[in-house]
């Protein structure tokens, strides 16, 4: 009798076993199990549903190996995954056919691809077996500077909407600085860029989308249609459906407009002097009198030039004004530079630029992927992809750090970089190795006046996290060619570890920017979306109870009744930590 128990006890608990281990490794985005076929990139039921309904895709099985990964690939070339297919649909029908084949194909992971400029790979799935929905061919811009809008498709990239909208009676909207961003991604999840303090957001200012949601149907979503989605889609867009066109607010800029760039690497001898100069440029960013048409960065990065005991780390402060240069130096005299010169720094720093010009040489002033000669030519740049690791955080409050915060992340850097030229270590360069470069950006999210903080935006804006005054952005990286050495990871990891202690130390909340998204981080929902989750989760299962649109960070889980088996594939390559 024994002898038949212990068998099937020891069954038992080995199927108890199996169970825990897959079901702890299990995480909701991978709730529904992924087959062997979808693991290769097949899955025979959406194919012939794609083909019936006419919609242009590429598989692993129809496909040759380059055109397969050139059309599952996206910008960082740090993650890499294995859709079943990806779609490239003309029109909005075609999405909405698209999404019914995936639905009824055992609800297949449905992500979409605008500008393919995911920090984390999430528009190719973010795991291996999704649908991409791959908007190249709606990229259309019209303007419409009459009424002061512009309509536009998702794969629009930022640095053809400059263009477009310039051309049609100098009109703008705000955005961020890298022209092959997609319109469709960055606005969905915030926009931010010089011109955010003036104008808010690019998610701001959208009046009106056009989507398909996962049981097929287009919608229109306004302020006056659907007010809940139109809710949704500003700031936590990603999650409702696939936007297919957008209508944004637009603003005429036909008057001069002023670039600047300090740039301060000699003249800091000390980390005190990095930290005195922090302290000054923060004090203008907090001024109770900064108006909101100046908009800037500090971005920390090593000299590299340096001897080995001065001069370690270089301070560029870069910035626009949506006014004339004289305007703009009435402001910053008595504001920034009366500061410097009384702690004994170089006003415009080791070299600078001021120069007047219009909005849309601005822009280019600001596009750091192009040459001189081909600035917001995205065609040309769309075709280098990156390879990097970042990390960010939204230091909550308006009163920023004290002298204590920056020196604790000033040091970091500037120790690292005297290892570096002490001969401690190499941070090095190879054929098939590279280590780009290590930058910190400040960026002034906040200060007095501010319309990313009116409350009528707030109150239409799932993007809760608006009571920052710095949004921080570590980061390491290089051009698609070459791989990240270790120490890479390392060196990010420390330096978001010390803006996080400067944080902790002056009692400042951190929180997350979801554009920047960082899959390490483990309470994500509350650091993107804060007060806004109960809501954003309940519109979730009101539109999409299957969580069709899904990615490693969901909001809600897969139904049970949709999730086919036990096992989860070991899915390679894994990004790494
Ligand atoms: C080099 C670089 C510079 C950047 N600079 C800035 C900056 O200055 N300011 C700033 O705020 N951000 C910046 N970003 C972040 C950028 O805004 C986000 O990565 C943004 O999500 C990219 O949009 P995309 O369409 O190019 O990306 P995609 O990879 O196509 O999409 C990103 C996410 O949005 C979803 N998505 C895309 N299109 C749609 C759609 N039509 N409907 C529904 N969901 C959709 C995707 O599924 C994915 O989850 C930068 C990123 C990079 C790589």
């Amino acid at each position: 009798m024994n002898s038949r128990i212990w068998p099937s006890w020891s069954l038992t608990i080995l199927i108890i076993a199996i169970i825990c281990i897959s079901s702890s490794n299990a995480r909701p985005f991978n709730s529904r199990s992924i087959s062997l076929d979808e693991r290769y990139g097949i899955n025979n039921e959406l194919s012939s549903c794609l083909t019936n309904k006419k919609v242009d895709f590429v598989d692993a099985l129809r496909n040759n190996s380059h055109i397969y990964f050139e059309a599952s690939q996206g910008d960082n070339m740090r993650f890499h995954w294995h859709p079943v297919a990806i779609i490239f649909p003309a029109n909005t029908q075609q999405v909405s056919d698209a999404v019914n084949c995936a639905s009824k194909s055992g609800n297949i992971q449905t992500v979409a691809r605008s500008g393919g400029h995911a920090f984390t790979g999430y528009s190719s799935g973010g795991q291996d077996g999704a649908m991409i929905v791959d908007f190249r061919k709606m990229n259309k811009i019209q303007p419409d500077s009459k009424n002061a809008l512009v309509h536009i498709e998702p794969a629009a990239r930022l640095g053809d909407v400059a263009k477009d909208l310039w051309a049609d009676n100098q009109m703008a909207m705000p955005h961020g600085t890298c022209p092959t961003v997609g319109v469709g991604g960055h606005s969905l999840c915030g926009g931010v860029g010089p011109t955010s303090r003036f104008w808010g957001m690019a998610t701001d200012n959208i009046v009106e989308v056009e989507i398909v949601l996962a049981d097929g149907s287009i919608v229109h979503v306004s302020q006056h249609e659907n007010p809940d989605l139109f809710w949704a889609v500003r700031g936590a867009g990603v999650y409702y459906g696939l936007v297919t066109k957008f209508t944004f607010s637009t603003y005429k800029v036909n008057h001069p407009t002023t670039f600047m760039r300090y740039k301060w690497s000699e003249s800091i001898k000390t980390p005190d002097d990095a930290v005195k100069l922090m302290h000054a440029i923060q004090d203008f960013g907090k001024h109770p009198d900064l108006p909101s048409s100046i908009g800037f960065h500090v971005q920390v990065s090593p000299t590299e030039s340096a001897g080995a005991s001065e001069g370690m780390i270089t301070l560029q402060l870069r910035g626009m004004y949506l006014g004339s240069k004289d305007a703009y130096l009435d402001i910053v005299g008595p504001k920034l530079f009366e500061a410097l010169e009384a702690v004994g720094l170089p006003i415009k720093g080791d070299s600078f630029n001021e120069d007047e010009m219009s909005y849309l040489d601005l822009m280019k002033e600001w596009d750091d992927f192009g040459s001189p000669t081909d600035k917001l030519d995205t065609q040309l740049e769309r075709k280098r992809r990156n390879n990097f690791v970042a990390r960010t955080s939204l230091g909550m409050s308006q009163k920023g750090f004290s002298d204590e915060g920056f020196r604790t992340i000033l040091n970091e850097v500037w120790q690292r970089q005297v290892d570096e030229k002490k001969g401690s270590f190499k941070a090095h360069s190879t054929t098939d190795q590279d280590f780009w470069i290590w930058n910190i950006y400040f960026e002034l999210f906040g200060g007095v006046h501010n319309r990313m903080r009116d409350a009528e935006i707030l109150a239409k804006s799932s993007f809760s996290h608006r009571d920052a005054l710095w949004l921080m952005q570590s980061s390491v990286g290089g051009f698609e060619k070459k791989s990240l050495v270790h120490e890479a990871y390392a060196m990010v990891h420390k330096i978001d570890s010390a803006i996080h202690k400067a944080l902790q130390d002056d009692n400042l909340e951190k929180m997350g920017y979801s554009c920047y998204a960082d899959p390490t981080l483990q309470d994500w929902k509350h650091l993107y979306y804060g007060k806004s989750v109960d809501k954003m989760t309940d519109l979730k299962r009101k539109y999409d109870p299957k969580n069709l649109f899904r990615n490693p960070q969901s909001l809600i889980e897969t139904p049970r009744e949709l999730v086919s088996g036990l096992k989860q594939w070991i899915l390679s390559p894994h990004p790494l930590p």
